[in-house]
């Protein structure tokens, strides 16, 4: 990860007072290569790191950091500024009906967007949504929204066939204004590739429907791509913001950044799965976590502070100083989880832990899962939990009988003590959670 690779960067300068010129550099060749494999796209990457090398120069070291971390601190402020802003909301505050209008390539999520928008919109801000769909080049597209639809609780504008875009939101704004629907939604065709004839048709259906919102729907996987669809997209109707989908997949988020250094417009959701409620605000926070591969850190900070007693959480701070994590650990670790509400939703925030969290049952939280981890830990003699290294073939079986368990589980167990040490020792070279939450705050 970027703060492994800056560690060693960094490790000869310890102790200097300012970043020089030449530091900085160095450590802005590995940021671009983060960036880079995180899904920037090239000319985005280059631009980013640029402005803030000369940012950085000639910044002071903070006594009580690292240079690594005062980098990954710089970096990470101007990702989040840049990713930014927080959270906004779509503009239908206007004399109804508010019209919202999908555009992207074809399987960008754009119909199911629409219909996941339609759903927020009409429970948790009571609006009557309509939503139209004006793909007549997929077969099956306009059945497609209207199953959505059914799915969804909101109304769909009827399918006529043979009509063309242009014909089909002039009819669903006839009918939304007169059934006095306050939103209408047209999610319009896609196409494999950027082309003319798609752009035109875009184009006509904008000037006619006078949208409020032009959403521009990118999967999150679009990778050096993404600069060439957002600025078609954008040369051609005036974009009011990005949807990133498939945020749920292992896509580390750089093409939010290509969006919005394209487009200039805010990232309003991320779509996180194929659910109808799987969407929810874009965090830029959150993103630039996963771009610099630190994991969802901020988040894991401010769940670990909420639910950590602070005696706990200064215990802990000490004892992952010294770069300590045994059993006893573990076991504290286990009983946190329990009250922080599940492992799955931890455990996916910590770097490295995707493999423990797999591990165990689909990552979903099983608080029977982790009585029987607090067993196996309590079947382990006081020597065991503070050296687990000694739990030889011998010594598992015991642990097994004791606990009513496998080896197998006991071998499990291990493996996910070992990839939690191994986090915590990542997190110590940060500064620890609490460096960290100082780094990220
Ligand atoms: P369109 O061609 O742009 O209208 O794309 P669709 O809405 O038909 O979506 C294409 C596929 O992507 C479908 O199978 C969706 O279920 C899936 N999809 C859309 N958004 C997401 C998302 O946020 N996460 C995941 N995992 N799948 C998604
Ligand atoms: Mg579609």
């Amino acid at each position: 990860s970027l703060s492994d690779r800056l560690g060693g960067v960094f490790d000869r300068l310890r102790g200097r007072g300012a970043l020089s010129e030449a530091d900085v550099r160095g450590a802005m060749r590995e940021v671009r290569i983060a960036l880079l494999e995180a899904d920037v796209a090239l000319p985005v990457a280059r631009d980013f790191v640029e402005g803030i090398t000369e940012k950085a120069i000639g910044q002071q070291v903070l006594r009580s950091v690292t240079p690594g971390q005062q980098v990954v601190k710089i970096v990470n402020d101007a990702l989040v500024e840049m990713l930014g802003p927080d959270t906004a909301g779509l503009n239908i505050d206007v004399s109804p009906p508010a019209v919202i209008m999908m555009v992207g390539l074809q399987g960008s999520g754009k119909t199911t967007t629409t219909a996941k928008l339609a759903k927020m919109l009409a429970g948790k801000e009571r609006k009557k949504v309509l939503m139209a769909s004006l793909d007549v080049n997929r077969p099956n597209a306009q059945e497609q929204l209207a199953v959505l639809g059914t799915q969804a609780e909101v109304s769909t504008l009827p399918i006529v066939v043979g009509q063309q875009p242009v014909e089909i939101a002039r009819r669903a704004l006839q009918a939304a204004k007169l059934q006095g629907f306050d939103v209408v939604m047209l999610d319009t065709a896609g196409r494999l590739h950027v082309d003319q004839a798609l752009m035109d048709e875009m184009k006509a259906v904008a000037d006619i429907a006078r949208p409020n919102e032009i959403l521009l729907v990118v999967d999150s996987l679009t990778g050096q791509d993404a600069v060439n669809v957002a600025q078609n997209f954008s040369n051609q109707v005036p974009l009011t913001g990005v949807v990133l989908t498939r945020m749920d997949g292992d896509a580390r988020g750089g093409a939010a950044l290509s969006m919005r250094a394209v487009t200039g417009k805010p990232i309003k959701f991320a779509g996180t799965g194929e659910k109808l409620d799987a969407i929810e605000a874009f965090h830029p926070k959150r993103v630039a976590g996963r771009i610099l591969g630190m994991g969802d850190v901020v988040s894991l900070v401010e769940r670990a502070a909420e639910a950590i007693q602070v005696d706990d959480a200064e215990k802990m701070a000490q004892r992952l100083a010294k770069g300590q994590f045994d059993m006893n650990d573990l076991r504290a670790q286990l009983g946190q989880m329990r009250r922080m509400g599940g492992l799955g939703a931890l455990a996916g925030m910590i770097p490295g832990m995707k493999k423990a969290q797999a591990a165990m049952a689909n990552g979903a939280v099983d608080e029977r899962l982790l009585l029987r981890m607090d067993a196996m830990i309590g079947s382990m003699t006081v020597k065991e939990r503070a050296k687990p290294e000694l739990l030889n073939a011998k010594r598992k079986i015991r642990v097994a009988k004791g606990s009513g368990m496998t080896v197998q589980d006991v071998n499990k167990l291990l493996k996910m003590h070992q990839e939690m040490a191994g986090a915590m020792k990542r997190i110590k070279k940060m500064g620890g959670i609490k460096g960290m939450a100082a780094l990220l705050g």
